[in-house]
C-alpha cells in the first residue's frame, strides 16, 4: 500500500552542464513502480524542474527556511518552494544538525512551516556512532522525532515520510544490515502508531546511508522500508537508475 519512494540528495553539488547530462541519462529508460525524487542545490531548483517537466521525475529541495519571508539572508521561504510546484524537501539531515546547529526545535519549525503551504517534509533521523554503541539508538531516534510530532500536532501529520540515516553511514560506505535497518525502522512505525495507526501504516520510512545498486533491493524489500534516501549514488545516474528499479 505504501508507495516507495527513492529520493536522490545531491548535496553540495552540480553545474547546469553536469546535472543536465545527469538528468537526461536519469530519465532515459527509467522504468519503476517507485517515486523518484531529486533534491539538487536550491539554486539549480528551477533548471531540474523545467528539464523533469513531463518525466515521472520530481524535483525536491535540501533544505528550507520556517520563515515566509523577509530579513533573512541566503534563506529559502516555503512560499517560494511553493512557487516552484516543488512538492518535497528534506529537513533535518545530519549535515544540517552537526555542521550547521540545527536543533530538534529549528527541525520541528521547518516542518510545520513546510506543511502548512502543502509540501511535504522528509525529516531525516538518525544515531551516531557511539550512540548505537552506547545502546542508546532508539531512544535518540524517538527524542528527534517525538519533537517534531508535538510540535505539529496531529492535524500536520497527515502527509511526511521519514528518513532513518544512521549517522555512522552516512557517506562512509558502511550501509546498516538489513537486521539493524528493519529493527529500527519497525520501532519508528511503532512509535508513530503509538499517536495514530491509519497514519503510521502509510507513512514511507525510507533508509538512507550509502545506500547503492548492489545493497538498495535487499533494503528496500524489508517489510518497513518504504524505498530510500541516497547520496553519493545519486550523483551517478546509472547507479541511482539502478536503485530506482530495484525499489
Ligand atoms: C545522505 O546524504 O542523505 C546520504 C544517505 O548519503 P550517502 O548515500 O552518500 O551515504
Amino acid at each position: 500500500m505504501r508507495q516507495p519512494l527513492v529520493a536522490g540528495n545531491w548535496k553540495m553539488n552540480g553545474s547546469s552542464e553536469s546535472n543536465r547530462k545527469l538528468l537526461e541519462e536519469l530519465v532515459s529508460g527509467l522504468e519503476t513502480k517507485a517515486e523518484v525524487l531529486v533534491c539538487p542545490p536550491a539554486v539549480y531548483a528551477q533548471q531540474v524542474r523545467d528539464q523533469l517537466a513531463g518525466s515521472v521525475v520530481k524535483t525536491g529541495l535540501q533544505n528550507v527556511s520556517d520563515k515566509s519571508s523577509g530579513a533573512f539572508t541566503g534563506e529559502t521561504s516555503p512560499l517560494m518552494v511553493k512557487d516552484l510546484g516543488i512538492e518535497y524537501v528534506i529537513i533535518g539531515h545530519s549535515e544540517r544538525r552537526t555542521l550547521f546547529g540545527e536543533t530538534d526545535e529549528d527541525v520541528a519549525a521547518k516542518f510545520n512551516a513546510l506543511v502548512d503551504q502543502g509540501i511535504v517534509p522528509i525529516l531525516c533521523v538518525g544515531e551516531t556512532l557511539e550512540e548505537r554503541e552506547a545502546g542508546d539508538t532508539m531512544s535518540v531516534v524517538a527524542s528527534q522525532i517525538e519533537v517534531v510530532l508535538r510540535a505539529a500536532g496531529p492535524e500536520r501529520l497527515a502527509n511526511f515520510v521519514i528518513a532513518y540515516e544512521p549517522v555512522w553511514a552516512i557517506g562512509t560506505g558502511l550501509t546498516a544490515t538489513p537486521e539493524q535497518a528493519q529493527e529500527v525502522h519497525a520501532e519508528i512505525r511503532k512509535l508513530l502508531a503509538k499517536d495514530n495507526a491509519d497514519m503510521a501504516a502509510k507513512t514511507r520510512i525510507l533508509y538512507g546511508g550509502s545506500m547503492k545498486a548492489a545493497n538498495a533491493a535487499e533494503l528496500i524489500a524489508l517489510p518497513d522500508v518504504d524505498g530510500g534516501l541516497v547520496g553519493g549514488a545519486s550523483l551517478v545516474a546509472e547507479e541511482f537508475k539502478a536503485i530506482c528499479h530495484a525499489a
